[in-house]
């Protein structure tokens, strides 16, 4: 034997013996000063996580988890509460809008000059920052080009990056036009990059074939975009063809017309839904049509608009006194359906790109907002998982319990008094993987 190769057979053998002899611990112990059971609002105090392989396979006190899995390696958190990974059922991870552009821009700009690969690599930059913030599950609702959101989703789930579990609608089906502003004929083709134009109910039949076959694992609606409505017969069509094989419908409504349309169709949520009437909330409750209320403090939707610091002093009172009128009329219409018995899902679209806020922080701030509608933190703490869990049908995720994804976050305080210490979480595992601990 040459001596190159009995060198490189000498360092193929240390390499096996140091592997055999520092085998990596599958199994974690997760140990924090209490842990939040979010279907009954209870604190459980000393107690532990055991994770294998990704799962959660007991929850008790720490002595005897240690004695089921005496070679667990264990994560001790202190003085943290544990809280399964929060939900985002509204994201939009392939688009992150500039706020000093105007938002018919922003999509024109970044449908035409971005490619669906170059989106796909934004996504994954978003999703792991919506990860680290404590959201380490999405429904992604379109705005991704033509499955962009299927590529991110995939390499998710590969492991080529670090981001939330997704759920992906691939392209929304809308009236003509999508969600553009005016755009020249010769210039509309690049509706079709973003958007699935149906006019009837066999072009929506179609549309939602091809959306499963292009990968999605739900519809999107856009119900209305100005006087663009979905007709009701055409709506029927959207959900009857997607509840046929189990999957779910989402739909973005704003108004009287368009809520209605959505709910008298069976969809699974109406998304936004600023502006919804007493009967179309009613139906909601009747049929358990969730309610994603896309809400943001006033200060959050000027920092989503473009600065108004060059602007004369009564420009900026006046735009301060808007936004803080519309998060006024979100309140208003949010208590109405908490008090009507919808079930509510936490969702935030957001797509701006917020000075000083990762996409993770930024997303976490409509929790101010339901807080200031009068939601208590536990019914937040809720929306963001158990109900977001239901309306996602991800029945394995939600909560900590035994058989469940081990996605889990801590943070220090107390997240039923304080929601926003929720703004701030310290510790992140995700699939059973540590991606951030700040508590060590
Ligand atoms: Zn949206």
């Amino acid at each position: 034997m040459k001596p190159l190769h009995l060198a490189l057979l000498i360092l193929l053998l240390a390499t096996c013996v140091s592997l055999a002899q520092t085998p990596a611990p599958d199994m974690t112990i997760v140990k924090a000063a209490r842990l939040l059971d979010v279907k009954t609002g209870k604190y459980m105090e000393g107690q532990a996580v055991l994770v294998r392989g990704g799962l959660i396979t007991a929850v008790g006190a720490f002595s005897e988890l240690q004695k089921q899995a005496p070679d667990a390696a264990v994560i001790d958190l202190h003085n943290a509460t544990l809280l399964p990974g929060l939900i985002d059922c509204h994201t939009h991870l392939l688009q992150n809008y500039d706020p000093e552009v105007g938002e018919d821009d922003n999509m024109a700009l970044t449908v035409s000059g971005m490619s669906t690969a170059s989106r796909a690599l934004l996504g994954a930059k978003m999703g792991k920052e919506d990860v680290e913030a404590g959201i380490t599950t999405v429904r992604d609702l379109g705005n991704s080009g033509v499955t962009g959101d299927v590529a991110l989703r995939n390499a998710i789930r590969a492991g080529w990056v670090v981001g939330p579990r997704m759920a992906v609608s691939t392209r929304a089906l809308s009236a003509a036009g999508g969600q553009f502003g005016s755009l020249q004929t010769g210039a509309q083709s690049v509706v079709a990059q973003e958007y699935v134009v149906v006019g009837n109910p066999n072009a929506a039949r179609d549309a939602v074939q091809q959306a499963f076959y292009d990968g999605a694992d739900l519809i999107k609606v856009i119900v209305n975009t100005g006087p663009r409505v979905i007709a009701p017969d055409t709506m029927k069509a959207i959900v009857e063809e997607a509840h046929r094989v189990h999957r779910k419908v989402a739909a973005h409504a704003i108004g009287d017309d368009a809520t209605r349309i959505a709910a008298e169709a069976g969809v699974d949520s109406i998304e936004h839904g600023y502006v919804i009437p007493d009967d179309v909330l009613k139906i909601m409750a009747a049929k358990h049509i969730y309610l994603v209320p896309t809400d943001y403090p006033p200060e959050t939707y000027a920092a989503m608009s473009k600065s108004s610091a060059a602007l004369p002093p009564e420009v900026q009172k006046q735009r301060q006194e808007r936004f803080r009128r519309i998060a006024e009329s979100n309140h208003e219409r949010l208590r109405r359906a908490v008090a009507a018995g919808v079930p509510i899902a936490f969702g935030s679209d957001e797509y701006y790109d917020i000075p000083g806020f990762t996409r993770g922080q930024s997303s976490l701030k409509p929790f101010e907002s339901y807080a200031q509608s009068g939601m208590t933190p536990l019914e937040i703490i809720q929306a963001a998982t158990i109900h977001a869990a239901d309306l996602l049908a991800v029945n394995h995720l939600g909560s900590i319990e035994k058989d469940k994804g081990a996605d889990l976050i801590a943070v220090e305080g107390d997240p039923l008094k304080d929601i926003t210490v929720l703004e701030r979480v310290r510790f992140v595992m995700l699939k059973g993987k540590v991606v951030r601990n700040d508590l060590k």
